[in-house]
């Protein structure tokens, strides 16, 4: 593409002619403000804060669908402009619900900011409001249309990233909204609680239903001895919520802040992401050995696993009957340890933390209950963590590093590189290559499976054997591959799928970073590079080399896919039907 040369606010540049006006201006470092733009997921021109004033044209235009041409003359500063921009955002607010002082994207809301940042200081319209409704019926997400600006993004992020759907504009006019068809709850609909949607909605209309009051009331009983478990992502991101660059990696400031919150036990899900591995991949050993169902799909993903039920009821058999490895840890904690302690399983309650809004859907599953008791009483998401943090007023960033409790709080880097895409294939090859090869391998980085790229596949050769890989993010990655699956033209043997691009360091639960570090910096990517240099930084690399495992199967569990392992730590799944909803 040619060069172009245009002139902003009187100076002359040079541009590629590929450019929409508003790239051109970011690159020569101008910046223009937008509300509804997100790089690559909602390119729409909906909300018009991003106008220009191009000589020439009659009406301001929307820079961040404008393509740049020959000679353009752009004025990005003009009274017109900043008056035009101001008059749309009085608009918004008029028909907002400003609640700020309680709302929970307060401080993290991209409306909120721009108001300060464009000076607004008096809304001059008055009169109706549309008709509110607000849905808190899911386990996982709240919405509240009273708070909606209508700028599209989670519309684009449901349809177009993950391949679903669920949200879309209704009615017309003064009374459009966005929402599942026919305004039905979040509950009944093909929802997955991805989350996706929440992470790129600019303000509070899209939210995790908070479980923060349930972790307060466990922690203030004192018959109940409280465990907390940690996901691997959570290390990778919760600093962003106090400052901290992204992709900073806080597990010491993260351990202490969990045992100052109260916690009797603080544990680590990266234990059970090593456990989970010990029972995926014998279980991935035992297809390929006695022809099983293949290629064998993770399932880890919660939101994956919906997605499934509802989209591919068929291919149900390929998935893996591994539970996530925040289940596995609550079913343990509830019998090895339990037992290990002396305490009643009905006394002990596990609180996870998790960079997922799906797995508070994932833990009321009846089907993974163990003897009528459920593995995990309370899930809540790195956000929530971050909250109960502030509130309970602590300094984390002076807190001193600590480390989390042994026995069920000792991992491997494989299970830390779960949190990534490509974590989970990765830490089980390391396991199935030794197992095959019966040999120690000094191999353990796997890089073909690293990395953003929607669809990675692999071709692993262990002890002569050829071992074809893919590993797929997002779900509608997920739907290529299973469409190929469907159509018997995928020869590979194992497949990895997790819901959320770039994996669970980019979950629905994760902090939220607004558009203008969206825009600029890929958060997986830089996320994920701090698990990776964790796992690179340990002495122990593989999960069955971990020996809290060796000791979990000496003396409790047998054997990987033991009996005992099977009543545990493996489940079931079922079709889920579309419609009737349920
Ligand atoms: S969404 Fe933003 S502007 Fe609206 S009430 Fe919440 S913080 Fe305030
Ligand atoms: S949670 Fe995921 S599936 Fe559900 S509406 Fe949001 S993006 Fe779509
Ligand atoms: S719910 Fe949020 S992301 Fe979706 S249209 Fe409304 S403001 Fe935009």
């Amino acid at each position: 593409m040619n060069n172009v040369n245009l002139t902003i606010n009187g100076a002359q540049y040079e541009v590629p002619g590929n450019l929409t006006v508003l790239e051109a201006a970011r690159e020569v470092g101008i910046d223009i403000p937008t509300l509804c733009f997100l790089k690559d997921i909602n390119e729409v021109g909906a909300c018009r804060v991003c106008v220009v004033q191009v000589e020439g044209a009659r009406a301001l235009q929307a820079s961040c669908v404008l393509p740049v041409r020959e000679g353009m003359v752009i004025n990005t500063n003009t009274s017109r402009v900043r008056n035009a921009r101001k008059n749309t955002l009085e608009l918004i607010l008029a028909n907002h619900n400003r609640e700020c002082t309680t709302c929970v994207r307060s401080k993290n809301c991209e409306l909120q900011s721009l108001t300060e940042e464009l000076g607004v200081r008096d809304i001059a319209y008055t009169g109706a409001k549309r008709t509110p409704s607000y849905d808190d019926l899911s386990p996982s997400i709240v919405r509240d249309s009273s708070k909606c600006i209508l700028c599209g993004r989670c519309v684009s992020a449901c349809k177009n990233v993950q391949g679903i759907g669920i949200l879309d504009f209704m009615n017309r006019g003064f009374e459009t909204t966005v929402g599942p068809a026919f305004d039905y709850s979040m509950k009944d609909v093909p929802c997955i609680y991805c989350g996706q949607c929440m992470v790129v909605c600019p303000v509070g209309a899209l939210s995790e239903k908070s479980a923060i009051h349930k972790v307060w009331e466990l922690l203030d009983d004192p018959k109940k001895h409280v465990i907390v478990q940690s996901a691997p992502a959570v290390r990778a991101a919760l600093g962003e919520e106090f400052d901290y660059p992204i992709g900073t990696n806080v597990t010491g400031k993260l351990a202490t802040a969990l045992r100052k919150l109260g916690f009797d036990k603080i544990f680590d899900t990266n234990w059970a992401a090593d456990v989970t591995i010990m029972e995926e991949g014998t279980e991935l050993l035992g297809r390929l050995q006695n022809g099983g169902v293949l290629p064998m799909i993770t399932s880890c993903s919660p939101g994956w696993i919906r997605f499934i039920e509802f989209e591919f009821p068929e291919l149900l058999p390929h998935l893996s009957s591994c539970k996530s490895p925040q289940n596995m840890f609550g079913a343990l904690a509830k019998s090895y340890y339990a037992e290990k302690q002396g305490i009643d399983p009905k006394d002990i309650a596990v609180v996870s933390v998790m960079p997922c809004t799906s797995k508070k859907s994932e833990i009321i599953r009846p089907e993974l209950e163990v003897n009528g008791i459920r593995d995990v009483d309370v899930s809540i998401t790195t956000r929530e963590l971050a909250r109960m943090i502030k509130e309970a007023r602590l300094d984390f960033n002076n807190l001193e590093d600590g480390t989390f409790d042994p026995f069920m709080g000792d991992y491997s880097g494989a299970g830390v590189i779960f949190g990534a895409t490509g974590g989970v294939m990765e830490a089980a090859i390391r396991t199935v290559a030794d197992v095959l090869t019966g040999e120690d391998l000094e191999q353990v980085d796997y890089t073909a499976v690293r990395g953003v790229e929607g669809i990675k596949e692999a071709t692993v050769t262990i002890a002569g054997k050829e071992i074809k890989v893919a590993v797929a993010h997002s779900t509608a990655n997920a739907r290529k591959i299973l469409e190929k699956v469907r159509a018997g033209e995928a020869d590979y043997h194992f497949i990895e799928v997790m819901a959320c691009p770039g994996g669970c360091v980019n979950g629905g639960g994760q902090p939220i970073q607004p558009a203008s570090v969206r825009n600029v910096i890929d958060i997986r990517a830089e996320r994920a590079k701090a698990l990776y240099s964790e796992d690179a930084s340990l002495s122990i690399r593989k999960s069955h080399k971990n020996p809290e495992i060796k000791k979990l199967y000496d003396e409790y569990l047998g054997k990987p896919n033991s009996h005992k392992a099977h009543e545990l730590l493996h489940t079931h799944y079922y079709k889920r039907e579309k419609f009737p909803l349920e």
